[in-house]
């Protein structure tokens, strides 16, 4: 895995783009946020690329058994080179496993979803606060 796997605080011009079309944002303000590094990258990057994804498979199913003139291995090739990312990372993204933006509803630290799912919302430790003794 390399650095820009786990690092990334700013997007690119092209990506600042994709995001103005997507959310209905001024690519102006959007500048801006990203000079300031205000926006969280990660995130929008990763939505990013399921569209992206999306946008090249139309569901899996479909591609498979079409006259494509591309193939899933080569989606998630162009994907991973365009993006910079681990082929692992782009199946982490594109099945929502690094997805962290669920928060504890006590605290407010950041948990994963099973955690979320296991706890009904709360990160282990103060989920540990509710078990009755
Ligand atoms: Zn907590």
């Amino acid at each position: 895995m390399g650095l820009a796997d786990t690092v990334q605080f700013t997007l690119r011009p092209k990506d600042l783009e994709k995001a103005s079309d997507m959310f209905g944002i001024e690519i102006a303000l959007l500048e801006r946020l990203n000079d300031q590094r205000l926006l969280n990258a990660t995130y929008i990057r990763n939505l990013l690329i399921r569209a992206d994804y999306e946008r090249l498979t139309s569901g899996l199913h479909w591609l498979e058994h079409q006259d494509k003139n591309y193939n899933f291995p080569e989606v998630l090739r162009a994907l991973s080179r365009e993006y910079n990312i681990s082929q692992q990372n782009l199946k982490d993204i594109l099945h929502g496993r690094n997805e962290s933006l669920l928060f504890c509803n006590r605290c407010g630290k950041r948990i994963g979803k099973s955690q979320y799912n296991r706890t009904k919302g709360f990160c282990s430790n103060c989920f540990a606060d509710t078990l009755e003794l």
